[in-house]
């Protein structure tokens, strides 16, 4: 494929209908393909089927009666398990239920009705309450924004994580930036791995709002891609170090550790922030699912633990994730019209687009018989103003679905492209 940018305009028509006529071959495949969902197939799970007959019938842990009420923060061996994931001592997580995003839903609420540790008021009494959003970034977080009408502030992602001049120049002058999204490894949809030097200056930067928050949601801590288990710096640490031991609420679970649907969650901070986090729960919840956490418990510390685990999703995962790369280098890298993310872990790989094009790649795709995520959805409100990124995820089909389905994919940014440029 030659670089379609710099075509002229006979040569661009000549390579236009090439494709329009590969386009059609495929659609005429009539497949029925999906990459939008971002969760594990079948036979990840599979990895964990132990749990279905876990914990049997001895549901006692540590003298606790896994079947009755109680112990809210979580039993304490399965918080000493994560805790070390997450970088946070087990006195100061707190687990939840099956979903992190009800512990970061829940955060949010609490702090907009009866406000944080540090607030003088309840956010929701402020005149106007906004986070910054690094985009592209995860659709679900900017729903919770969006559910609550807090603003979204976006700030664009480097390689590097988000743009930090940026932020440390609003939070420093708005004192109505309560608060900012991170995924800080792993990212979605990008797979940007936070540098040391970003978690510091997250931990350091002035904010004018005294009762700021990061929403720390380290929802890919252990998903690995690579033989590299890439570590960040420690947001708890830092953040303490340099004065704001209650910056960031850490989020995180097992969602793709081990049951998508059935794992734990977890929350965690400093001391203050996780007793006012305990104590907002308490009214919401006598105790959480402690038959899960003993199952947890029992089968994480069977056959190698987290780590042999992860080593195993990776062994299933990595295989799509080349694909992906492989066909867009074979399809795109010479086009001049796409670039895309290799991401070392987590779920996703961002596909940059032509501006004005990632709407119309979807459309077509989604004619030939390949779903995509809408276009959009990584951006505050669903509007990427550039009309440029879209989100690939090939995680749930079976590796020749990712193998067709990117093919797709790769031909649908071609026809976009070409149309474009002859407009
Ligand atoms: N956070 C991020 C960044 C995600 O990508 C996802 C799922 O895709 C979640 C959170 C959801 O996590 P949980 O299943 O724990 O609610």
């Amino acid at each position: 494929m030659p670089n379609l940018t710099t075509l002229g305009a006979n040569d661009l028509r000549a390579v236009h209908e090439d494709i329009r006529r590969r386009y059609q071959a495929f659609a005429e495949r009539k497949l029925k393909l999906n990459l939008t969902r971002g969760k594990p197939s079948s036979k990840q799970l599979d990895l964990s089927n132990e749990l279905l007959g876990l914990p049997g019938a001895d549901y006692m842990a540590g003298g606790v009666d896994t079947r009755n009420y109680g112990e809210l923060q979580g039993l304490p061996e399965l918080r000493a398990q994560l805790a070390p994931i997450f970088g946070v001592s087990p006195d100061r997580v707190i687990l939840g239920d099956n979903a992190s995003l009800s512990l970061m839903h829940d955060a949010v609420v609490y702090s907009m009705l009866k406000g944080t540790v540090d607030s003088d008021k309840p956010w929701s009494r402020e005149s106007r309450v906004a986070f910054i959003c690094p985009v592209p970034g995860y659709d679900r977080h900017f729903s919770i924004c969006a559910q609550f009408g807090i603003e979204m502030i976006p700030v664009p992602m480097l390689e590097t994580g988000p743009d930090m001049d940026a932020v440390e120049k609003l939070v420093a002058a708005d004192p109505q930036i309560k608060g900012m999204w991170c995924v800080p490894k792993y990212s979605n949809p990008c797979g940007t791995v936070y540098s040391n030097e970003t978690v510091e200056r997250l931990a350091k930067m002035k904010t004018a709002a005294r009762d700021f928050r990061l929403f720390w949601d380290n929802a890919y801590a252990v998903h690995h891609l690579t033989a590299e288990a890439v570590e960040i710096a420690n947001i708890d640490e830092l953040c303490a170090r340099h004065g704001h031991p209650n910056r960031a609420f850490i989020f995180g679970s097992t969602s793709k550790i081990t049951f998508a649907g059935a794992g734990v969650a977890l929350f965690a901070s400093s001391k203050d922030n996780s007793a006012w986090y305990l104590k907002n729960m308490s009214i919401r919840t006598i105790g959480g699912d402690k038959v899960n956490q003993l199952r947890h418990i029992r089968l994480l510390n069977s056959n190698g633990g987290v780590a042999a685990l992860m080593d195993r999703h990776r062994a299933s995962l990595a295989p799509k994730f080349e694909q992906v790369l492989n066909t867009f280098d074979k399809e795109l890298a010479a086009s001049g019209v796409a670039k895309w993310t290799r991401p070392k872990g987590g779920y996703f790989i961002s596909l940059e687009v032509l501006d004005g094009c990632a709407k119309r790649v979807v459309q077509l795709a989604k004619e030939a018989g390949v779903e995509l995520t809408p276009a959009g959805a990584t951006h505050p409100l669903g509007k990427d103003p550039h009309d440029r990124f879209i989100r690939i995820a090939p995680s749930f089909p079976e590796l020749a679905e990712v193998t067709e389905a990117v093919q797709g994919v790769a031909v649908c940014v071609l026809l976009a492209a070409t149309e474009k440029l002859l407009q």
